[in-house]
Formats: C-alpha cells, sequence, structure tokens
C-alpha cells in the first residue's frame, strides 16, 4: 500500500519545471486575442449589426432574430479564422461549476457535402437537456427542458477550438436554474436604485454599475501526490493527516519568493487569462505552504464573475500540464490557513466616479456618505441573508479557523470614517437647522480626504472591511461561484437605496432641504446600524460574547444559516426586488439542503473506506510486527530482562489496539447515523441531521487516525503526509 506514496514521492523529486513560451513579451499584444469583444465586433460585423449590438450591451436589450443572425455572421466569419470548430452555450448551473454542450459548426450542405454553418438562431438561445441539473424541485423530470439564452453584456471568447457563449440558463416554464440570471437582475436592480439617488448630487449620471476584483487563493499539490491520496481526488480536501512539525508558525512562505516550478505554472495560467481577456494583476505567496493568490483589475460584476470561472477552469486545465492539482477548496488541510475568495466591491457611475470614494468637495463627500452609510445599513439589515449566501460545507470548515472571518457579519470602517460618523450623529439634529450648523457640518465633511485609500488602518480580520474606495468582503469562500454573494449584496442594497430615496424624498415634501433631508435619513441609519459596526479584532472570543450581547447573529451552522434565505426580511429584499420569484427562491435553497448534505455524504464514505480498508489494515500490520518482536524477545532473554524491554512494545500494542477499535466503532456509529438520516425526506431536517448526528463522526475518526500516523512505522504508512503534500514540489 506504500508503495503508492514513495512512488508518488519519487516522482516528484524528478520533476523539472515545464518551460513556458509566452506568445508575446509583452501582454498588451495579445491580450483578449480570444475575445469577440467590441473591437473585433466593429471588425467582423456590418456597421448595422455593429450598432445594434453595441446598443443591446449597453441598454440591456435583447436582439430580434434577423438581427442574431447579422451577428452570427461575424461571429462566425472570426470563429473560423480563429480555428473554432465547435461552439457552447456557456453557463453556470447552481452546481460548482460551469456546464457546457458542444456543437460542432458542421452540417450537411445541399449537395451532400459538408458546410459550416451558424446561425443566429443557436446563438441567441439553445435547448440542453437539463434534466440533471439541480433545480430544488422546479422542474420535474417529464418538464425537464431548459433553455440557455445569450448574455449579450458578456463577450463570446474561444476557449481550445471552442467558441464560447455565456448564457443565462433557466426552466421551460421560465425560473431561473442558474446564478447569472438573478445575478443580472440584481445589478439592474442597484443601477436603477443607485442612479436614482446618484441624481440628487449630479444629473449627468444615467447608470451605475457595481464593481468587483475578487483575489483568488488556492493551493497547489503535486498531481502523484494528489493520486495518492483518494480523499483530495473525491472530497477536493484532506480528511485526515497529522499537522506537520513545521507549516505556518514562521510565515516565512508569505510573500517569499515564487518556486520555480510554481512561477512556470502561474505564468502560464496568466498567459492563457490574458488571451481571454482576464485581467489577471497580482500574484503571491500565501500564509500557508503551498498556498498562492491571484487577483485581476476589478471589472463589472457580472463579468467579473464570469472571468473569475473561467480564471478557475484555465487554472485547473493549465495545472495539469504541469502536473499539479490546484485546490480551491476552502480548507484543504485542517490546522493551516484556509482559501477565501475575497470580493472587493463598489459601485460606479457612467461619470466614471467611483461612489465609495470621497471626493474633492462637501457635495460629492456628502455622495459617498451616502452611499457608504446605505451599505452598512444595508449590511445591517440583511446581516442573515449575507451570511446566507456564502454558506456552504466547505465554508464551514474555513470560517472562524485560521486566519478566515467568523460566520458573525460585521463593518468595519477604520477610525477616520467612524469618527465622521459620530460626527454626523452628534451635530445633526431632528429639528430645521441653522446656517451655522449647516456650515460646521459641511466643513467637517469636506475635509474627508480625498485618497482616503492611505489613509485608513486595515483590519484583516473584519468579513466586511471598508480600504479606502471599496469593500473588501473577506467570507466568500475561495471555490464559491461568487454571483450568490453578489446576488445577495448587490440585492440588499438596491432594495435600501429605494427606501432611502423614499425616505429622503418625503422629508423633501414636507419642506426640507434637500441636503438636510438626506443628512437626517442618514443619522438615523448611522443610529439604527449600530450593532453592525466593529473595528476590533474579529477573531477573538470577546467579539463573539460582544455580538451576542449586540443581538448581532453569528449562526455556524450551514442549514441553519441557509434558512435565512427563506426569513422575512430576505424574502421581502429577494422578492421585492424582483430577483427571484418565491418558487426560484425556495427551490434554490433546496439545492443548497441538498448539497450540503451530499457532501457531507461524501466525506463520510471517503473517510469510512479509508479508515476500514487503508488505514486499521496499516496499523495492524505494524501491531503484527510488534507482537512478533515481543514474541523474539520472550525467546532471547531471561525474564526479569524480558519484562523491562517488552514494556514499552507492549504499550504500543495496547495503544494501537485501541484506536484501532475506536476507529471500527465510530465508523459502525457513522453508518448508522447515515442510514438514519438517509429515510428522512424533508431536506432542511436531513440537512440538519446530517450537521448534528453525522459531521461529527468526521472529526471524531480523524482523531484516531492522526494519533496511529504519529504511532506507525513511516515506512508501511499508505497516505502521503501533510509534510509531503505542502512541501514537496
Ligand atoms: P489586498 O491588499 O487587499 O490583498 P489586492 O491587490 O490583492 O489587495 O486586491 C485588491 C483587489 O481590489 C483587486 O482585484 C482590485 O482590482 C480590486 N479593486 C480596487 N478598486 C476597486 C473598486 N473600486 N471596485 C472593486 N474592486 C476594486
Ligand atoms: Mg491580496
Amino acid at each position: 500500500m506504500a508503495e503508492l506514496r514513495f512512488s508518488a514521492l519519487r516522482e516528484v523529486f524528478n520533476r523539472e519545471p515545464v518551460t513556458v513560451r509566452t506568445p508575446e513579451k509583452n501582454v498588451s499584444k495579445y491580450f483578449g486575442i480570444n475575445v469577440f469583444d467590441l473591437h473585433k465586433m466593429e471588425h467582423y460585423l456590418s456597421a448595422e449589426a455593429f450598432r445594434v449590438v453595441k446598443q443591446a450591451i449597453e441598454l440591456g436589450k435583447s436582439l430580434t432574430r434577423e438581427e442574431a443572425n447579422q451577428v452570427a455572421i461575424g461571429l462566425k466569419a472570426w470563429a473560423l479564422e480563429r480555428g473554432a470548430t465547435h461552439y457552447t452555450h456557456w453557463f453556470h448551473p447552481l452546481t460548482e461549476g460551469t456546464a457546457e454542450k458542444h456543437d460542432g459548426f458542421i452540417e450537411m450542405g445541399e449537395r451532400g457535402h459538408i458546410v459550416e454553418n451558424f446561425s443566429g438562431e443557436v446563438l441567441v438561445q439553445s435547448e440542453p437537456d437539463a434534466s440533471s441539473f439541480p433545480s430544488g424541485g422546479i422542474r420535474n423530470t417529464f418538464e425537464a427542458r431548459g433553455y440557455t439564452a445569450w448574455d449579450v453584456s458578456s463577450p463570446v471568447f474561444i476557449v481550445g477550438a471552442t467558441l464560447c457563449i455565456p448564457t443565462i440558463f433557466v426552466s421551460y416554464t421560465g425560473e431561473a436554474l442558474d446564478y447569472k440570471a438573478p445575478l443580472l437582475k440584481a445589478l439592474s436592480a442597484l443601477d436603477k436604485a443607485a442612479t436614482a439617488v446618484c441624481r440628487y448630487f449630479d444629473r449627468d449620471v444615467t447608470k451605475v454599475i457595481a464593481t468587483l476584483g475578487c483575489e483568488q487563493e488556492y493551493f497547489l499539490v503535486d498531481e502523484a501526490l494528489y493520486y495518492a491520496r483518494p480523499d483530495l481526488v473525491l472530497a477536493d480536501r484532506t480528511l485526515m493527516g497529522h499537522q506537520s512539525a513545521k507549516d505556518q508558525q514562521l510565515s516565512d512562505h508569505y510573500f517569499g519568493s515564487i518556486p520555480e516550478r510554481i512561477m512556470s505554472f502561474i505564468e502560464d495560467f496568466e498567459c492563457e487569462a490574458y488571451k481571454l481577456g482576464i485581467p489577471i494583476k497580482t500574484r503571491h505567496n500565501e500564509v500557508a505552504p503551498n498556498q498562492f493568490e491571484c487577483a485581476p483589475i476589478y471589472e463589472e460584476v457580472n463579468l467579473a464573475v464570469d472571468h473569475n470561472q473561467l480564471l478557475m477552469d484555465v487554472m485547473k486545465r493549465i495545472a495539469r500540464k504541469h502536473k499539479f492539482r490546484v485546490l480551491f477548496h476552502e480548507k484543504p488541510f485542517a490546522g493551516i490557513n484556509g482559501s477565501g475568495k475575497h470580493n472587493n466591491w463598489s459601485m460606479q457611475t457612467n461619470t466614471g466616479k467611483n461612489l465609495l470614494s470621497p471626493g474633492k468637495n462637501p457635495k460629492s463627500n456628502l455622495q459617498f456618505l451616502t452611499f457608504l452609510i446605505n451599505v452598512i445599513k444595508s449590511v445591517n439589515d440583511s446581516n442573515d441573508l449575507i451570511r446566507a449566501s456564502v454558506m456552504s460545507e466547505n465554508n464551514s470548515y474555513r470560517l472562524g479557523g485560521h486566519e478566515a472571518p467568523p460566520t458573525i457579519i460585521s463593518v468595519f470602517l477604520g477610525s477616520y470614517l467612524t469618527g465622521m460618523l459620530d460626527d454626523i450623529v452628534n451635530k445633526v439634529t431632528d429639528r430645521k437647522m441653522t446656517p451655522a450648523q449647516k456650515t460646521e457640518l459641511k466643513l467637517g465633511i469636506g475635509k474627508i480626504p480625498e485618497i482616503l485609500l492611505d489613509n485608513t488602518d486595515r483590519n484583516r480580520t473584519s468579513p466586511f472591511a471598508f480600504s479606502g474606495n471599496r469593500f473588501e468582503f473577506r467570507t466568500v469562500g475561495s471555490s464559491a461561484n461568487c454571483s450568490a454573494a453578489m446576488i445577495a449584496l448587490n440585492a440588499a442594497v438596491a432594495y435600501q437605496l429605494v427606501r432611502f430615496k423614499k425616505e429622503v424624498d418625503l422629508l423633501i415634501r414636507k419642506g426640507r432641504n434637500k441636503d438636510e433631508a438626506i443628512f437626517q435619513i442618514l443619522k438615523k441609519y448611522i443610529q439604527e446600524s449600530q450593532r453592525v459596526l466593529f473595528e476590533g479584532d474579529n477573531y477573538s472570543r470577546d467579539w463573539h460574547d460582544e455580538a451576542a450581547r449586540r443581538g448581532l447573529s453569528g449562526i455556524a451552522s450551514v442549514p441553519d444559516s441557509l434558512k435565512a434565505y427563506l426569513a422575512g426580511n430576505s424574502r421581502e429584499v429577494l422578492i421585492s426586488t424582483g430577483i427571484f420569484s418565491e418558487k426560484e427562491l425556495e427551490g434554490r435553497v433546496e439545492v443548497e439542503f441538498e448539497k450540503f448534505t451530499k457532501k457531507v455524504q461524501i466525506e463520510a464514505r471517503v473517510l469510512g473506506d479509508l479508515a476500514i480498508n487503508h488505514i486499521v489494515p496499516t496499523g495492524i500490520r505494524y501491531m503484527t510486527s510488534l507482537i512478533e518482536n515481543v514474541r523474539g524477545l520472550k525467546e532471547i532473554f531471561d525474564e526479569a530482562e524480558f519484562s523491562k524491554l517488552a514494556a514499552e512494545s507492549k504499550d504500543l500494542i495496547i495503544r494501537i489496539s485501541d484506536h484501532i477499535s475506536a476507529i471500527k466503532k465510530l465508523e459502525n456509529e457513522m453508518v448508522e447515523a447515515r442510514k438514519k438520516a438517509n429515510i428522512i425526506t424533508d431536506s432542511y431536517i436531513k440537512a440538519i441531521e446530517y450537521e448534528n448526528n453525522v459531521k461529527p463522526f468526521l472529526d471524531k475518526i480523524r482523531y484516531h487516525i492522526d494519533k496511529l500516523e504519529l504511532i506507525v512505522d513511516n515506512e508501511i504508512w499508505p497516505l502521503p503526509k501533510y509534510r509531503e503534500l505542502l512541501f514537496t514540489r
């Protein structure tokens, strides 16, 4: 059994970096060559078709059949020139990846010869057989049809020889079955609500987009070692493994020089990303050994999400070429840092103004404060919804652990802005303000430094931290499709901005001047959001107690936090904004419950197999050799000497035997617990049962296995150890 481990290690020791040749030295020369962007559209489309698509992108309109046909002609010409043979609608089902079904351009021509064809019809819509995608009971199998429809706002791209068309995925009856359809709705709700509020300050604003830059953390493991770990292969994380004597204690990996083999992989995937128009900018070693991070330049949210999904795909593909496996799991190794996907988020107007960046004068600073405080109020009021959007089985192992925010969602502002908000609360009066009071207030906000970025203290423990010109939502998991988080956040802010505008307008109608009305409502919001503002150490035990006192929940249970999607406030936010229908929302949560249950189930099965078929036999083998040894000692030595010499071995035999018995007993109990849970039909109750009565066995069994790892002869231990997985490359 241990042969696999040792041959894997030998393989790794002999690896050479794969040499990469980038197509051009300068990225600007080839950036986006595989993307049908505006520039290429202008070249390949007729003037009329170009005008129509551009308008569709800007106004979110759809194309007529005739218009689509026009676009398809140019698109096909470009795709064939780039060597594409197939096309696919590319979408984000409610699984953890993206989906595609390829069709060739080939068709039988009229004279019986093969031609390449591509029509507007197949560009804008397709009907993949959707019966196997999760829908949460929205679709019955007899009406399994779903269709995909082109999302014009995200450009078409080529991967390999396949033309990929980003699409939404909806059921035949119109319910969303993916992440993109509701995301587009949330972004459009935000646009509408934020634009209306912007117009208090600037009549030139006609559109607001949300922006997203996601920092992606990941681990790399050599392919040979990966294959020797069935838990990594099947469950994406290690279910056992004693901590390595040295791991991240010395912080010597963080920002260290990037090893050559890794660098070669990074350069290669970055090059592929650039060809796909993904603007990767940053790369560095992370805190844990073999952990790394990359981050792109931020983009409009929908595009940024597509790019992040695509990037993860590219990374997985390129990693294979370099004989690595990339792990996006939130907690692949116990006891060291997990991986997140920090979502840096802001809003930007068509006039180029970042709404979370202070300006040069009191007027634009009032606009900045308006958006800042409305975001805080949204996170306060939709606190449970925002947590629900990032909770998953994977992420539950990370949150609240090493270097990861807890499940209590609070907002960090930094001392400067905290002081500013206190000022507003103290200086704004409920009655009509005197000119002197107004001047004082405006003087104060006029002083907010334009570049807060350099003035903000950063709090790396906060789940939702203001970082100078954006919020950094750090709770999002590294393997997640950030759509879920972005749907919740943008919906919550959109909903809040609509309320804000109503309240301000009401005061204006009552005779208040505009600025005064705005100040008054902002003051009220600050007072109402106190519980969510926290500047201290989010990792500390004290904060948990304090949060509980404040009535800020920190539900750690995954099914229970997911349930918050269905609570009154979340329903109100998601349904009144038109982002989900009742049926869609319920279906979605159902899918999440099932995903949770299935993940725990898979982990339990994998661990059961490894424990009984790999670890227990290894333990017995070692125990037998100890028994042999004791027998030998007995033959050679007299009674007195024997009992002295054999004491230690006997003790070891007992310890091994105890661990083996415990593993067998716990594994039996875990199987029984699963049987009990599996007959439950209600998906929420089943998930709770899995959480409370199955999941705990994973740690209990692991405990004994990890103890055995410390005792058993290294020569026969079957699975690569942490020190090998984390330090060998
Ligand atoms: P950190 O110091 O937090 O690790 P990084 O440089 O790794 O910072 O990542 C910061 C991310 O924030 C980048 O993706 C960057 O493009 C993004 N970002 C910067 N400004 C904005 C903005 N206005 N809206 C959204 N994202 C932004
Ligand atoms: Mg970073």
